[in-house]
């Protein structure tokens, strides 16, 4: 997706080889004219999907799902939260996922109430990295007896393992933008 690939170019900030920082417009101050177009875009790349869930995580991914609903008539966004808190039903999927960003594993949890065997899901997420975020979100899908319709990622970075992980469950994967090697402050896609 060119629009998302300038984007990245002209103020993605390169912090290492494996971490880029896109909190101009989509980690911390959101470009809802750029997201909208990202909504558009993963209808596009789905549309032979049947889709009524879109799952992601908390909290980036809240703002790509519930723009990207607006474009898969009936569907409803469900986000897997991180911390239990007392507003959490005791009725809940569960899974571990090890984060890529802060180098530890935490708890993400669905309640049972909004994901059943009758949803047919598509699971999307800001970055896809080694994949454990999106494998977690599976996971409770799997739990839950429902269908995964797929994965769809922002941006991905390429030279990381998680595509491979993810479609050895036979589950596709779209991204819209993806990075093959970071280095001197410069990305380059594939
Ligand atoms: P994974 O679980 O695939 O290893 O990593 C994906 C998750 O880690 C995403 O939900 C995202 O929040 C975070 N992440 C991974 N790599 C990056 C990165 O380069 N930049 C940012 N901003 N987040 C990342």
């Amino acid at each position: 997706m060119q629009l998302l690939k300038d984007k990245i170019r002209n103020e993605g900030r390169v912090k290492s080889e494996t971490i880029l920082k896109v909190d101009s417009f989509l980690n911390h101050q959101i470009d809802v004219e750029l997201l909208n177009e990202i909504g558009k875009e993963f209808k596009e790349r789905f549309r032979d999907k049947e889709v009524n869930k879109l799952l992601t995580i908390e909290a980036s991914g809240i703002a790509v799902a519930s723009i990207t609903a607006q474009y898969f008539e009936n569907s409803k966004v469900v986000f897997a939260k991180k911390t239990e808190s007392l507003n959490l039903d005791n009725d809940i999927y569960k899974t571990e996922v090890y984060s890529f960003t802060k180098n530890k594993a935490y708890n993400v949890m669905v309640s049972k109430r909004f994901i059943n065997k009758e949803d047919k899901v598509l699971i999307l997420d800001d970055f896809l990295a080694n994949g454990c975020a999106a494998l977690g979100l599976i996971d409770i899908v799997k739990q839950a007896g429902a269908e995964v319709a797929g994965v769809g990622i922002v941006i991905e970075k390429g030279f990381q393992q998680g595509r491979a992980e993810i479609e050895k469950l036979g589950i596709r994967v779209e991204s819209l933008a993806t990075i093959d090697k970071m280095e001197n402050n410069k990305v380059r896609f594939k």
